[in-house]
């Protein structure tokens, strides 16, 4: 048996982010396109030099990109949009870039979620133009690396069909002669790649893993059937990741050389495929072992086992030995980490420690080397001492989630008799004015917060600052005769990170980015431990806001499933869990917001829909505790108190009955940029609690007219009750400037007083 140990790709951001620094410079124009490309290039060379300094066997080239790897390809086969003006050949960065961040006449291609990961890629958009290859880069990286290193590395591409499924803008007609039209294009790279000396040539079919029906499976066939004959010098490794193969019985006979499947995330269903179907002889298996989307070490006498069992199952001749998906979902090195508590640093493992437990698991494969023994035991010592960390095993939260009831989920009133209910309690007009939650950062509240970081601010200098800018929020409000008024998150950073600052369980690195979308890098937190509510966590700001004022001010805080979709999570207990015990923390806070007189709360849930399982048939269990999450969080307040929640960057028209299962009296989503399509949607789906269509979009600085959002708000009407609508813009507005917002504010209270007398004329 032979193993040789490999990644689908290693991360490109840089240890420092050299990467991400490199992209801005260029933008801002502060270095040149020749030092921007020289830059990238050492970058591009540094990773692979420490990758084989690591002692991996088989680097990837084709793993990097300037802005995002399927941008990288539809650029490469010329699926550039009209309105960027290009005029064929090479695609110059500046058309690139305006493709991904728009420009003065064009805007930006939309950008959308990966899959089920955080990261979000530029959506291809085909128009019918004639594609041809503009330029093959993965034969210009893979030439680059074999001058540099003489070494001949695996050069990897987003494949055919995870491209088409990608692409949007064509319909079934021309779906096919997209097809027809890319494939030859693809055949040409990989031949030209074949031509220069490469061997395996990786393409990556992620799309794979979604639910395929018959006319799909039939397709990925005839595109690889017509690959093979195209190029049978090639040898392709068709890789697929992010759960297991659909369709494993007729997919694992396509006409390649080898198959990567992913044993993490997909572990139960391709196991069983495995025992059920067998391997094919011919094929190389790449076993996707180490996860390439977490954050911890891996137990490696159970990695050893399972590439064991693979042997076994699938009697395959070669086994590749490699992390479950690129790694660029994970942070770089956990080298930088020094202020983490110990215990919990040394259970870690970012991409440059998921290489090396690659290269372990191998080398105790191979029998190469007997110290591999202390590998596996440290990995498992140190998994063992994480476990038995006191903030592992706070018996008070375990038990809390053990002992939950049904009851607990349930409000004591149904929503129809808790409306009347707190229209007689709050008091509130028709069509009630809020916006979502924060307000402008402006300069002067990142600088103070900065300086009270770094200890140039007392706390009480820092508190007085905040509340100075709440009072003046809390006045500007009013004068705009707003309902229900906010507080302002003047002293948040980040939804998730505020909260889990002031959590028992979470734990913040120093260095440990990855990246979001383009060259924006997120830091997510880790939870780590059992999470607990220590002491109120919003209830200084809200109830001080409150103080100021006669109107209702509406508590903030994130929910449960957006605090465990935006972090690292542990692996050791079910995701479940760790929401149940978020939830049961939250409902602490709420519960003590009420009990500080504010009557209006919201629990903002803006990942909910983004943790959906990539399988259809997965949607129930995780809808089912998601949901369940939420209400465990909000469920045991008065029936007076309102609970309201906020959901964003979400497709909502197949999710209404989900959003209705939360039970909470009021939701306020972002429809601004597509409220045509929700309301028909709403058309033929009633929704029957409080809602807020968004009626402007906070994304842009533009001011929106009063008769703009009055047009709005009347199509709203056409399919939503009197009482159940709310006014608001479509998200927080924290990254907005100070005058844009009074002004976009004023006309949105001015056409919900002008639709209130309307309404009255009627009447
Ligand atoms: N309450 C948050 C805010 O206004 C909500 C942010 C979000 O939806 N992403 O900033
Ligand atoms: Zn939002």
């Amino acid at each position: 048996m032979t193993y040789v140990t490999t990644t689908i790709g290693y991360p490109y951001i840089g240890e420092n982010r050299e990467w991400k620094k490199a992209l801005e410079k260029f933008w801002k124009q502060e270095i040149t396109e020749e030092d921007f490309l020289k830059q990238q290039k050492e970058i591009r060379l540094s990773r692979i030099e420490k990758q084989l300094q690591l002692g991996l066997d088989f680097v990837s080239v084709g793993d990097f990109t300037n802005y995002d790897r399927v941008l990288d390809t539809a650029v490469m086969f010329g699926l550039v949009p009209k309105r960027f003006k290009w005029q064929g050949g090479k695609v110059d960065l500046q058309t690139y870039y305006a493709m991904a961040r728009g420009n003065k006449d064009a805007v930006a291609s939309e950008m959308t979620k990966w899959f089920n990961t955080n990261y979000h890629y530029i959506v291809p958009e085909y128009e019918g133009q004639a594609l041809q290859l503009t330029e093959n880069t993965v034969l210009k990286h893979f030439v680059e690396v074999k001058a540099a290193f003489d070494i001949t590395a695996k050069p990897t591409l987003i494949g055919p069909y995870t491209l088409i499924k990608l692409t949007k803008g064509y319909d079934r007609l021309a779906k096919a002669s997209l097809v027809l039209a890319i494939l030859p294009l693809y055949a040409q790279v990989i031949k030209e790649l074949v031509d220069v000396g490469a061997e395996w040539i990786q393409l990556e079919e992620p799309a794979l893993v979604t639910s395929l029906d018959n006319e799909e499976i039939k397709l990925v066939q005839e595109m690889y059937a017509q690959l093979s004959i195209a190029v049978p010098e090639a040898k392709i490794m068709l890789q697929t990741y992010f759960e297991s193969l659909s369709a494993y019985e007729q997919l694992i006979q396509l006409p390649v050389q080898g198959i990567g499947l992913d044993f993490v995330h997909g572990y139960t269903y391709n196991m069983d495929a495995l025992r059920q179907y067998g391997f094919p002889k011919d094929k190389v298996l790449a076993a996707g072992v180490i996860n390439g989307r977490d954050i911890w070490r891996a137990n490696l006498a159970e990695v050893n086992a399972t590439v064991k069992a693979i042997e076994q199952l699938s009697g395959a001749r070669e086994l590749w030995i490699q992390s479950s998906c690129h790694l660029q979902h994970t942070a770089i090195t956990t080298k930088f980490e020094t202020k983490l508590d110990s215990t919990l640093r040394n259970a870690l493992a970012f991409a440059d420690e998921k290489v090396v437990e690659i290269v372990e698991v191998a080398a105790y494969l191979n029998g190469q080397d007997t110290s591999n023994n202390s590998a596996i035991s440290a990995s498992m010592k140190a998994i063992e001492a994480l476990k038995n960390h006191p903030i592992r095993n706070n018996k008070v939260v375990q038990q809390a989630v053990q002992t939950i009831q049904q009851a607990d989920f349930e409000r004591n009133t149904a929503f129809v008799e808790r409306l009347s209910i707190q229209q007689e309690a709050l008091q509130l007009p028709l069509f009630p004015t809020t916006t979502i939650g924060s307000f402008p950062q402006s300069d002067e509240v990142k600088q103070k917060r900065n300086a009270w970081r770094k200890g140039n601010l007392t706390n009480a200098e820092y508190s007085a600052f905040l509340e100075k800018e709440t009072a003046r929020w809390i006045t500007i409000q009013e004068e705009l005769d707003m309902d229900v008024l906010v507080h302002g998150e003047f002293e948040r950073t980040d939804m998730v990170e505020y909260f889990g600052e002031k959590l028992t369980g979470f734990a913040f690195t120093e260095n440990a980015w990855v990246v979001s979308y383009g060259s924006r890098c997120v830091k997510p937190p880790i939870i780590y431990g059992d999470v607990a509510w220590e002491a109120a966590m919003t209830v200084k700001e809200t109830a001080y806001a409150q103080s100021l004022t006669k109107r209702h001010v509406k508590g903030m805080l994130t929910g449960p499933v957006t605090i465990l979709n935006w972090s690292f999570v542990r692996d050791d207990i079910a995701r479940k869990d760790v929401t149940y015990q978020i939830a049961l923390a939250l409902r602490k806070e709420i519960e003590a917001l009420e009990q500080a007189g504010i009557a209006i709360i919201q629990v903002d849930e803006p990942a909910l829909r983004e943790g959906l399982p990539l399988r259809k048939e997965q949607w129930d269990t995780y809808l089912e505790w998601a949901v369940g999450a939420f209400k465990l969080a909000t469920a045991s307040v008065k029936d007076e108190t309102q609970i309201h929640t906020h959901m964003c960057y979400c497709e909502f028209n197949d999710f209404i009955e989900p959003i209705s299962a939360l039970d909470a009296d009021v939701i306020s989503i972002e429809t601004s940029r597509s409220h045509g399509e929700l309301i028909s949607s709403l058309q033929h789906n009633p929704y029957d609690k409080g809602i807020g269509l968004g009626v402007y979009d906070i994304h842009s600085p533009r001011v929106p007219s009063e008769e703009e959002m009055l047009t709005i708000m009347q199509d709203s009407l056409q399919v939503l009750a009197r009482n159940q609508f709310w006014v608001n813009p479509d998200c927080g507005l924290k990254t907005r400037k100070e005058p844009e917002t009074v002004a976009a504010l004023a006309n949105m209270v001015a056409a919900a007083k002008t639709l209130r007398q309307q309404i009255e004329q009627v009447i």
